[in-house]
């Protein structure tokens, strides 16, 4: 048997644009997740697909730049936290939407599809609300989330040793040493860039957006820590200890992109 070597480059699969969103939307059929099989999903109908990516970028979720789509840490917190949800499952609005049909050409009753409806809701809601958000991580999703305090850890605070921990108001020393990594650049990060941050990991910063409003993006690296004092809403002086970063810039590789 004879080998021989042969050079390939592989290359990302492109990104979505309003286009090619939608022509994947309405093309289910062609579609393979991750493990490529096929997965027979719906979301929305023709006449409503447009509108529902609109609202996804009003609600902050992703973002439309240079034509193309970026997913915002918005919404990879939210698909950490409750991605596992009926709610999140990519047949659910097709199914949905199937009974509201069979409502309307009178195959179903519509009080039935509406019990039936409100019942996931209800169930979604309760799953949800039974879940501490704060101790979820892509990690422990699997097991619903540990218990105990240890699991909220998302690493070593740089100033005291001490552990920090994600909260609902972002990251924080556990040491009350001051310590509160939570935003950088103006971007509140996720339980996933802040560990990695406190690993000491080069994290990249998805839509910054720099003085004249522009979108960028752009590469931290811890190399301290350092002292920060404003003054919040009420006018009251906040002072405390951020994370001091080293900053680099992803090479732009022409326009292959587009
Ligand atoms: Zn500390």
């Amino acid at each position: 048997m004879e080998f021989s070597p042969k050079e390939c480059v592989s290359k990302p699969p492109s990104r979505y644009n309003d286009g090619s969103l939608i022509k994947a939307l309405d093309n289910p059929e062609d579609y393979k997740d991750e493990s490529g099989s096929k997965v027979n999903y719906q979301i929305g109908t023709p006449a409503t697909r447009a509108n529902i990516i609109e609202d996804c970028i009003k609600c902050g979720y992703f973002r439309r730049e240079k034509g193309v789509f970026y997913a915002e840490a918005k919404a990879e917190h939210v698909i950490d936290t409750i991605g596992d949800t009926v709610l999140f499952d990519i047949t659910t609005s097709g199914q949905w939407e199937e009974s509201l049909d069979g409502v309307r050409n009178g195959e179903k009753q519509a009080l039935s599809v509406e019990k039936k409806l409100k019942e996931q809701c209800d169930s979604v809601t309760m799953d949800i609300i039974g879940r501490d958000l704060e101790k979820l991580s892509k990690g422990d999703s699997a097991t619903g989330g540990e218990k105990n305090s240890e699991s909220n850890s998302v690493g070593k605070c740089p100033k005291c040793d001490g552990d920090v921990r994600y909260g609902k108001f972002g990251a924080y020393c556990s040491q009350k040493c001051g310590f509160t990594p939570g935003k950088a650049f103006g971007k509140v990060l996720t339980r996933n860039q802040i560990t990695d941050i406190l690993a000491g990991k080069k994290v990249l910063l998805r839509g910054l957006r720099s003085k004249n409003g522009k979108n960028y993006d752009m590469y931290v690296r811890m190399v301290g820590v350092e002292p920060y004092e404003y003054t919040d809403k009420s006018g009251k002086k906040v002072q405390g200890f951020g994370i001091k970063y080293e900053t680099s810039f992803p090479e732009r590789k022409g326009k292959k992109e587009k």
